[in-house]
């Protein structure tokens, strides 16, 4: 097998020595085509002017670092009426003008961004044999093209810090493909208002339940059903739940406290639980929060559809759940009617808590 075809070289190309040192390999290429093409006047020419040389690092081999030390031919334009009397060869498909870098080796380097993070990609690089900077990764994955503009039906709006807790901005994510559109540098409502009219076609925005993003989609997609997306209703339900539980907890404790209070005094003194010590205290604390944390461990290895649309929770606090009707945007909704063993009235009190989300859960 030739060096060139083993090297995956582009035709045309001629390997001339390989060398094997401590830091990796440098192999001597030059281009062998008869003649080039000017840049200008894009006329082909085969007169030659002179040589030099250009040092382009290549992805690796075998996890060695390889150097391509390439001979650039000059070629002199013939064309009377061109202003440029002597331009260098071009390859285009195998590294760009003035770059010191192949094309391939910096498509894996954005491969490598795109997969991991500016830290993690250059600690991934140096693992394979490629000796980049995180902030060459970065730059690398700013330098893609946006995505086109096309046309938005199902769009995914939320915040995001550029400094924790100091700097907001907004993200835009077209649900279709789960691709980020655009970020905006503020969460203002009228930015995002004014982001969204360039998209009539809007059929829907799922956003958090805060009123700024609701004002926008209003103000700049009114034609879109506006709904609360997967996150934003599983904080809210679990707020509700946890604060529900709460209420009817207090209420089933001083039910007991006024069953003990009308009963003798060694009565009620048998129905107390046994007051334990600080160590035992700790002890059971640590139980109740390994109980807890494989509790949501469990919850989490279970797809979200089977979490809130089986009986699971029914089962576990005697919720009765309904399918929310469908409509035509609207996939798939809970209503949770609420019968609590511990109210006061006997079960008969109801709450009632309705949620309705898109298909992409
Ligand atoms: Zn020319």
């Amino acid at each position: 097998m030739e060096g060139t075809t083993l090297l995956q070289l582009p035709e045309g190309m001629r390997l001339d020595q390989i060398q094997v040192t401590e830091n990796g390999l440098i192999i001597e290429i030059c281009a062998t085509a008869p003649t080039s093409s000017c840049p200008l006047c894009a006329q082909p020419s085969s007169s030659i002017h002179c040589h030099y040389r250009r040092r382009l690092r290549d992805v690796p081999c075998a996890g060695r670092q390889v150097q391509l030390r390439l001979t650039v031919r000059k070629f002199c334009c013939r064309n009377p009426y061109c202003e440029r009397k002597v331009f260098a060869e071009r390859l285009p498909d195998f590294v760009e003008p003035r770059a010191r870098t192949t094309i391939r080796f910096c498509q894996q380097i954005t491969s490598i961004g795109l997969a991991t993070c500016g830290k993690g990609g250059a600690r991934l690089a140096a693992r394979l044999g490629i000796r980049t900077t995180r902030q060459t990764i970065l730059r690398r994955i700013m330098d893609l093209p946006d995505f086109p503009a096309e046309s938005i039906l199902f769009l995914g709006i939320d915040d995001f810090s550029f400094l924790r807790g100091r700097r907001f901005g907004t993200i835009f994510v077209k649900l279709e493909n789960r691709h980020v559109v655009d970020l905006l540098p503020d969460r203002k409502a009228e930015t995002a208002a004014s982001w969204m009219r360039q998209y009539p076609d809007l059929m829907a925005v799922s956003r958090d339940r805060g009123g700024d993003y609701a004002a926008a989609a209003t103000a700049g997609a009114p034609q879109a059903i506006q709904c609360a997306d997967r996150f934003h209703v599983i904080k809210n339900l679990g707020e509700a739940l946890e604060g529900l539980l709460a209420r009817h907890l207090a209420a089933h404790r001083s039910r007991l406290a006024e069953q003990s209070s009308a009963t003798p005094l060694g009565d009620a003194h048998s129905t107390q639980p046994p007051k334990l010590s600080p160590k035992e205290a700790l002890q059971s604390q640590a139980k109740r929060e390994e109980r807890l944390a494989r509790a949501n461990r469990a919850s989490r290895r279970q797809p979200l559809p089977t979490r809130w649309g089986s009986a699971m929770l029914p089962s576990r606090v005697g919720w009765k759940v309904r399918p929310f009707p469908n409509n035509n945007h609207i996939h798939e909704g809970l209503i949770l009617i609420h019968t609590c063993p511990f109210s006061a009235n006997g079960g008969k009190q109801a709450a009632i808590i309705s949620l309705s989300c898109t298909g992409n859960w």
